[in-house]
C-alpha cells in the first residue's frame, strides 16, 4: 500500500515556514528525519525534537501503524491501526512535525526492500540534514528492523549527513552507550503532553509517567545534573562537530 508519494512530500515541505539562506538564496528550512518503529516512539526524542523544531522542519517517520497495539481484533479488522494513526498525526501536528507510515506488519516488522526504496525516495527528496533512529539493540525486533530500514536506506540513497541513535523504554533499549545528553527540563512538561495523545497506549497515564521518570533519572545522572535529560549517541560514537544536537545549548557530551 503506498501511504506516500511525492506530491505529498512536497505540500509537506510546502507547509513548513521557509528561512532565508545567509546569503540571499532561496528561502529553505533544514530537516530533520526521526524514523520509529510505531506511532508514540515519539518517547525517545520529543522532548529534544521540541528544542529543535523552531530552527528545523521534522518529519516523524513510522515502519509500522502499531496496529498489534490493542491486541488481534483490531489488527484483523484494521480499527487499531487507524486509531494509532489518528493518534500520531494528533501528536505530530502538537510538536508541529510532519508523520508519515512505512506500513511495515506490527509485531512483524522487515527492513523490506519497499520500505527502505520508500525512505530512499523520502531521504533524496528531502535531503534532511540529520536522521534519529532507535539504537539497534533492542529487545522489540520492530525497533531493530526500524533501525535496519534506515541504515539499508542510508547506504542506497548515499546520502552523508548526520546521524544519532536515540533510547525508547529502558526494558527495550539494550546495552546503549550514550553520547550526547540533552537537558529537557523546559520542554518536558510539552513531551508528556505530546505523549498523552497516544490515548490507547497511555492507560492510567503509564506511558508520560514512566517517560517523565525517565527523563528525570536521565537528569540525575548527567554531569551536571538536571531536572530532565534525554541520550543520545552518533553513529561512530564520536561528537558530531557542528552538529544538530551540539548546537543546542542544552547538550553537553556524556563522560
Ligand atoms: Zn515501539
Amino acid at each position: 500500500m503506498k501511504m506516500i508519494g511525492l506530491a505529498a512530500f512536497a505540500a509537506a515541505a510546502a507547509l513548513a515556514a521557509p528561512v532565508r539562506a545567509a546569503d540571499g538564496a532561496a528561502p529553505r528550512r533544514e530537516r530533520i528525519f526521526f524514523v520509529a518503529g510505531h506511532p508514540d516512539d515519539t518517547e525517545g526524542f520529543a522532548a529534544t525534537a521540541f528544542l529543535l523544531r523552531d530552527k528545523y522542519e521534522l518529519h516523524v517517520i513510522d515502519l509500522t501503524r502499531g496496529e498489534l497495539g490493542l491486541g488481534w481484533p483490531g489488527l484483523w479488522d484494521g480499527s487499531t491501526a487507524a486509531r494509532r494513526v489518528s493518534e500520531e498525526k494528533a501528536a505530530c501536528a502538537y510538536l508541529g512535525a510532519t508523520p508519515h507510515f512505512l506500513c511495515e506488519v506490527d509485531g512483524d516488522a522487515c527492513a523490506g526492500r519497499d520500505s527502505v526504496e520508500r525512505l530512499v525516495t523520502m531521504i533524496k527528496h528531502f535531503k534532511p540534514v540529520a536522521i534519529f533512529t532507535h539504537w539497534p539493540v533492542d529487545a522489540h525486533t520492530d525497533h531493530v528492523q526500524a533501525a535496519a530500514t534506515t541504515a539499508h536506506a542510508i547506504a542506497k540513497s548515499g546520502w552523508t549527513g548526520e546521524r544519532y541513535f536515540f533510547e525508547v523504554l529502558m526494558c527495550q533499549t539494550q546495552n546503549f552507550r550514550p553520547l550526547y545528553s540533552v537537558d529537557v527540563t523546559a520542554t518536558i512538561d510539552k513531551k508528556v503532553a505530546m505523549l498523552r495523545k497516544y490515548v490507547c497506549q497511555n492507560a492510567n497515564d503509564s506511558l508520560a509517567m514512566e517517560k517523565r521518570a525517565q527523563a528525570q533519572l536521565r537528569g540525575a545522572e548527567r554531569n551536571p545534573k538536571c531536572a530532565f535529560a534525554e541520550l543520545f549517541t552518533s553513529f561512530d560514537g564520536r561528537p558530531v562537530k557542528g552538529g544538530v544536537l551540539e548546537k543546542l545549548p542544552q547538550t553537553v557530551i556524556v563522560k
